[in-house]
């Protein structure tokens, strides 16, 4: 894996800051980056920090319908496919290279425009660059069969360089023209991808990108051309694309879809409470709760339960929530004003309620909000995610453990799932029985490593196959059989 950044190294570290404090008033301009020369039109529209309103950090000029023509156009004509495998593979790590020499300037975009802390942006930037590496790995390791065509890549706003880098080195490695459209909320830096892709040596017909917001996604993903789409974002626009392209597209076209989670976390009576509290503080907290993998749903076994969240009340009091810019900061904001008034909402309502456990006060200015912990009687309570730093804690006594799994196993998603105890022959049961596509044992269910721990739900949370491992280059080609007689 890529080496990342000490954060607590002064002299390495040192140098990083000095380097990404000269992006703090750098302006960036998105824009549709296409395959053929085309005038761009449209009105640029400003971007701004979620967490100062008041630091407009570029624009964006948004992908019209003409230009989804004419780059899925350029895709068909690109020849990508009949560029040698050795030659993608080193174009991948190129990428790679360049992804690490603009580090800082990637850190600036990631705190700027997604809220990231400095921790965060050091851990995507990282992500980022293993994915273009380790698919260059596999690309040489794997004899893979033909590619499927071209591909539509359509990332969330969350890990705007890592998914957003992950979907387009998978597919491109494969032979696949890659047609990106990145989340609105997140233009600037998948433009600055692409930029460094293309300045790696990937033609620019090979990929392509389509700022925009949903009217562009459902053209891309409803015209003929496309080959398969690969998407990371909320179930119900993965069930919108997979209706356009069961009404539009060959039926042998792939939707890849890692959608959200309802990730549960049992801690039983036996596990260690600073552990767990660490671990579930991560789980819940990190990256504002904005990662399909955190943790939603807190079982506690009922006599361990007061002091567990004694203990995590007074570990949430320490974190410092503000802005992502500083180091000391450890939550940073959510998105954007739509994200922080409904998980407000949802706060709010439980608290009328009498069922806050323990919220933190929120700075005033951007779009922060406290971390809370609410009490609910169990996973079937909630109906859908709730995508910010929300915990949500139930109890339950030691004969009801089975109750309680089948409970998670009911929401029908599954994404991560965590389990703390000092009962070996408790791991193997609950981690056989538990249905997740990622299952973490006494450590936090968040921040699966590239190679390592590759990524992706079941039932509501994906179609699989999992990112990050040696399954996932295999779904952007198709197997053709030749028989000869000869
Ligand atoms: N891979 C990330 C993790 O393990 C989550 C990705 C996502 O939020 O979509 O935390």
């Amino acid at each position: 894996n890529s080496a990342g950044l000490d954060l607590t190294d002064p002299v390495a570290f040192g140098a990083v800051h000095a380097a990404r404090n000269a992006f703090q008033t750098a302006q960036w301009q998105a824009r549709p980056l296409l395959g053929r020369p085309a005038a761009i039109t449209g009105d640029p529209v400003p971007v701004t920090n979620p967490a100062q309103p008041s630091d407009r950090l570029g624009t964006v000029i948004n992908a019209t319908p003409n230009d989804v023509k004419l780059a899925i156009g350029a895709a068909v004509t690109s020849g990508w496919a009949q560029v040698p495998v050795a030659d993608r593979v080193a174009l991948l790590r190129a990428t790679a290279n360049l992804y690490e020499a603009n580090r800082a300037e990637l850190f600036a975009l990631l705190a700027r425009e997604a809220g990231k802390t400095w921790a965060d942006a050091v851990a995507e930037v990282r992500e980022a660059v293993d994915f273009l590496r380790y698919y260059a790995e596999e690309a040489k390791r794997q004899t893979l069969d033909a590619p499927l065509g071209v591909i539509v890549a359509v990332s969330p706003w969350n890990f705007p360089l890592a998914i957003f880098t992950g979907q387009i080195a998978a597919a491109l490695v494969a032979g696949n023209a890659v047609l990106a459209k990145p989340a609105p909320q997140t233009p600037l830096i998948a433009t600055r991808a692409v930029q460094l892709m293309h300045e790696a040596g990937i033609a620019p017909d090979a990929v392509q990108l389509l700022p925009g917001g949903g009217e562009i996604g459902a053209a891309l993903v409803s015209d003929p051309a496309i080959a398969g789409v690969v998407f990371t974002g909320s179930l119900p626009t993965a069930h919108s694309i997979d209706r356009a392209m069961a009404a539009n597209l060959a039926p042998t076209a792939p939707l890849i879809a890692e959608t959200g989670g309802l990730n549960a976390m049992i801690v039983d009576s036996t596990a260690l409470p600073e552990q767990a509290v660490r671990d579930i503080l991560a789980s819940a907290f990190q990256s504002a709760g904005q990662r399909c993998s955190a943790l939603r749903v807190l079982y506690v076994q009922e006599d361990a339960a007061d002091r567990t969240i004694e203990m995590l009340k007074g570990a949430m009091d320490e974190l410092r929530l503000g802005n992502p810019w500083d180091l000391a900061t450890d939550i940073g904001p959510v998105i954007d004003e739509a994200a922080r008034a409904k998980i407000s909402a949802h706060v709010d309502s439980y608290a009328r309620a009498g069922k806050l456990i323990h919220r933190l006060a929120g700075p005033g200015e951007g779009t922060f909000v406290a971390p809370a912990v609410l009490r609910i009687t169990g996973i079937e309570e909630l109906t859908e995610e709730i995508f910010g730093p929300v915990l949500h804690v139930a109890t339950f006594k030691a004969a009801e453990l089975d109750k309680v799994i089948a409970a998670i196993n009911g929401s029908g998603y599954g994404l991560t799932f965590g389990l703390h105890t000092r009962i070996s022959s408790r791991v193997r049961q609950v981690s056989k029985s538990v249905r997740a596509g990622n299952i973490y044992v006494n450590r936090n269910q968040i921040g699966a490593v590239v190679g390592s721990q590759p990524f992706g739900g079941e039932g509501f949370s994906g179609t699989g196959p999992k990112a990050g491992g040696p399954h996932y280059l295999p779904r952007f080609t198709r197997i053709s059989h030749c028989a000869d007689t000869a």
